[in-house]
């Protein structure tokens, strides 16, 4: 089966880009990193450790090009600071996010659960929407643990 790295690589080229070392590289720390969500100096601190003569601003242009091709999604968590987020394949829209106001955890939600909100929106606005960046803030259950699981 042909890995998410391969799909990214057809990618890069089909936009006639190559997949330099340098950029597998900044790519293959995405998907070790999945989950979180790092800013281009993070990124750059860890392709660090696998290729030690790669600089920041080669960093910085390879997520750049990485996000014009929806590979990644450049993202702010109203800190100011950039992060880059994978995009999970196949998915129209991007996820969401919970963060957690007592601890600054941030889980995904992968699942849209907007499809009603959306025709709403379509059919009162006139407009056809592209996607959407949504974040709840609040408690998770990490620090409230007394929410029972399924509780709405
Ligand atoms: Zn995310
Ligand atoms: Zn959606
Ligand atoms: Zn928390």
């Amino acid at each position: 089966m042909e890995s998410r790295i391969d799909r990214i690589k057809k990618q890069l080229h089909g936009a006639s880009y190559k997949l330099t070392p340098q950029r597998e590289a900044t790519v293959l720390v995405l998907l070790e990193h999945e989950e979180d969500h790092l800013s281009a100096e993070d990124v750059f601190l860890l392709v660090k450790e696998k290729a030690p003569e790669i600089g920041l601003a080669t960093v910085y242009r390879t997520l750049e090009l990485l996000t014009d091709l929806k590979v990644v999604d450049k993202i702010n968590f109203g800190d100011g600071v950039s992060r880059y987020d994978l995009r999970q394949e196949g998915a129209a829209h991007f996820h969401h996010h919970l963060i957690c106001i007592e601890c600054g955890t941030v889980d995904e939600i992968q699942d849209d659960l907007l499809g009603d909100v959306e025709k709403i929106v379509e059919s009162r606005f006139q407009f056809k929407i592209k996607d959407h960046w949504l974040t709840f803030h609040g408690i998770c259950k990490r620090c409230k643990p007394d929410v029972e699981d399924g509780e709405v």
